[in-house]
């Protein structure tokens, strides 16, 4: 039976690294059948992040890793002190200045091999010294707690970040001590930035929130995290969850360490955006609209709008930028030629009967026939910007009312 975790410290906003991790775990389970499993720990209460643990839930239910358990180490504390009595009868742990530890082997080697490339990896036990296990103010450390919580947890395999290697020896001296088996040991490659260094905030890497909040797609966060580290085979780059769970193995997981490039996630995102159906997309936008941006909605205009944006933006906030500067009043200051267009736009505009975007754009065309006005001013002159969506086709499902109104203002 497959069992997994994953331990998240609430010391900070989740990453693109530890949600990575959480993705490879919640695939392995699917593909196997087995259990995925949250585990919170929250006993190093002196980095603890109040808000991180509430963005840890947001963002597995925001990609929809969903858990078949969840745990949370502080409501564990007695579990741990009962072991912790255990190693001390045994005489495996001793107590120092308020805190204990537990007595490492000092000679010899401590060796497993990784699931990861299947190479041994092994640590000379005249390197190790003693842990401390049960800090003074009574609560574990890493990794006393979550050895014991692997091991009650009856988790098979340990899929973590390529950071807890060095703390690996230390976990199989306490499964050794406590006569336990030890699960499948499986670190993945560390990301790193374009320069090969890990993965940070310098290489324009953010907190799995910020790119909800800049417009990204679930799925396609999903592609580009599923890519850091393991692929289908082939050049094949869009891949969706379901095709995930049913290709996903670890032995395709590279030992090299992949590189974060947010060019490609900006492409990837492009990418779902124009294949999504014009309704999922309509839906995502509103509620980016309303819940990210806080702005009002008209309901009617922005389903009309959406079909015009979706080739021409690579984000949900892209539509708000492109359709917003039509929907709001805006202060736009314009030239003395400008202001003679406007105004001689608006009389043109008026005696049209038709409104259709190719009476609309008849009236452009003599403007920009006879006396060479480009089609940036007439943006400029609605929107104060110098491009955005078609505008004969937008000012059509503006109406006539609204646009002669922008043009009065
Ligand atoms: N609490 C550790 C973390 O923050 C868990 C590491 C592990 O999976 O063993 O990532």
């Amino acid at each position: 039976m497959v069992r997994v975790r994953i331990a998240p410290s609430p010391t900070g906003i989740p990453h693109i690294g530890n949600t990575r991790t959480a993705l490879y775990n919640f695939l392995f389970a699917k593909a196997n059948s087995g259990k995925f499993i949250l585990r919170i720990e929250d006993t190093d209460r002196v980095r603890l992040v109040p808000e991180s643990e509430k963005a840890i839930y947001e963002i597995l239910r925001w990609l929809g890793l969903n858990w078949d358990e969840e745990y949370k180490q502080s409501d564990r504390l007695e579990i741990y002190k009962k072991h912790l009595r255990e190693l001390v009868d045994k005489n495996f742990a001793y107590e120092d200045s308020g805190a204990f530890r537990f007595r490492m082997p000092k000679i010899g080697r401590t060796a497993w091999v990784d699931e990861i490339g299947k190479k041994e990896i092994i640590f000379d036990n005249s390197m190790q010294e003693d842990f401390v296990i049960i800090k003074s103010d009574g609560y574990p450390t890493y990794n006393f707690a979550n050895v014991i919580d692997d091991h009650l947890m009856q988790i098979s395999h340990a899929i973590r970040g390529e950071e807890f290697i060095s703390s690996t020896p230390k976990h199989i001296q306490l499964y050794n001590a406590f006569g336990w088996q030890l699960p499948t040991f499986v670190h993945l490659p560390v990301i790193l930035g374009p320069d090969k260094t890990k993965l940070s905030k310098r290489h324009g890497a953010k907190s799995v929130l910020d790119y909800r909040d800049e417009g990204y797609l679930k799925e396609a966060l999903l592609n580009f995290m599923v890519l850091l580290g393991w692929n289908p085979g082939g050049n094949r780059e869009i891949i969706s969850i379901e095709e995930m769970i049913k290709l996903f193995d670890l032995k395709d997981v590279n030992t090299a360490s992949p590189i974060f490039d947010v060019k490609k996630l900006e492409w990837m995102n492009g990418v779902y955006i124009r294949q999504a159906k014009p309704d999922e997309l309509i839906s995502n936008i509103k509620y980016q609209i309303l819940n990210i941006k806080k702005n009002y909605l008209d309901e009617s205009l922005i389903q009309k709008l959406v079909p015009l944006a979706q080739t021409r933006i690579t984000t949900l906030n892209d539509f708000y930028d492109l359709a917003f500067p039509f929907l709001e009043d805006q202060h736009i200051s314009l030239t003395k030629e400008e202001k003679e267009i406007a105004e001689r736009l608006y009389r043109e505009l008026s005696i049209l009967d038709k409104w259709s975007n190719e009476a609309i754009f008849s009236v452009f065309k003599k403007f920009m026939g006879s006396e060479k006005v480009k089609m940036s001013i007439f943006y400029k002159i609605f929107t104060g910007k110098t491009s955005g969506l078609p505008l004969p086709q937008t000012l059509e499902i503006l109406g006539k009312e609204k646009t002669l109104e922008r043009l009065k203002n």
